[in-house]
């Protein structure tokens, strides 16, 4: 049975979508079956894993909506190595077309029952809201990961999103928990970045990843080639960071099954 991770954090641009793509490669990599599912209008995790947002017939609206299957949805990407189950603003309207409908919070959960025997991990890529895209993501993964960046407003922030998670467990997906806090374009050198992540590891604890994402311009100029980092420049500081990350998540996998 598939392993499924929300990527959320309502704050824009934190690294939410270089993370699911260059995790989701990562993962592949090492011989994992993967899904990537792009829930975010702006379709950047889409068109970072080599497929072309703008000529989609069929895409995660069309599953969302009860009109096409995931089966008919998916995509492989060649660029990763993953399959992808693509977004475009399309998407944007599902948000409104979804709130008459039944189960409106579970679309993607029930989608996603018919394929995750196929896969070892599903990534979803949550866009920067806590709206109902996003509780669709919460309701169909089993836990979620936190990219955050080092900064004043940080902390803030994650109180809003860990009661939403609260509350999604308590109303609509009991087993949700938090997988992990993911530390995004780090700086060593910046002191309010390493003041802010002893904050967290005090708060946090265990939670927080023990891999750091430095800031590295190799991550931030591979979606423009249509490629993962890893296919980009391997030996990238943000491509090894993305590696560890696979196996940190691996690990802790396999020391939290049963012996
Ligand atoms: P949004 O909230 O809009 O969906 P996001 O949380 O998905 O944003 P990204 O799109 O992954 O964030 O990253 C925001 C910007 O920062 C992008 O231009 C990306 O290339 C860049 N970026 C992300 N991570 C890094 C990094 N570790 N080093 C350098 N640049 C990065
Ligand atoms: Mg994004």
């Amino acid at each position: 049975m598939a392993k499924i991770l929300a990527i959320a954090n309502q704050k824009g641009g934190v690294g939410k979508t270089t993370t699911t793509v260059n995790l989701a490669a990562s993962l592949a990599a090492v011989k994992q079956r993967v899904l990537l599912v792009d829930l975010d209008p702006q379709g950047n995790a889409t068109m970072g894993s080599g497929i072309d947002k703008r000529d989609l017939p069929t895409t995660v609206y069309h599953v969302l909506l009860g009109s096409k299957s995931l089966h008919e949805a998916r995509l492989h990407s060649g660029a990763g190595k993953y399959d992808v189950l693509p977004a475009n603003r399309e998407l944007a309207g599902a948000e409104i077309e979804l709130v008459d409908l039944h189960h409106r919070e579970t679309r993607l959960k029930d989608a996603l029952q018919t394929v995750t025997a196929e896969y070892d991990y599903v990534l979803i890529d949550c866009p920067p809201a806590l709206n109902l895209l996003t509780l669709n993501g919460l309701c169909a993964a089993r836990s979620v990961m936190i990219p955050m960046q080092c900064e004043y407003y940080a902390l803030e922030g994650l109180s809003d999103l860990v009661n939403t998670i609260r509350k999604v467990r308590t109303h609509l997906n009991p087993d949700l928990e938090i997988e992990g806090l993911l530390r995004t374009m780090f700086d060593p050198r910046n002191t309010l970045a390493q003041q802010v992540s002893e904050q967290l590891q005090q708060h946090f604890g265990g939670k927080v990843y023990r891999t750091v994402i430095p800031r590295n311009v190799r991550l931030a100029e591979a979606p423009s080639y249509g490629l993962p980092a890893l296919y980009h420049d391997k030996l990238s500081k943000g491509s090894q960071a993305y590696l560890a990350l696979a196996g940190e998540l691996l690990n802790n996998a396999a020391q939290a099954a049963p012996a």
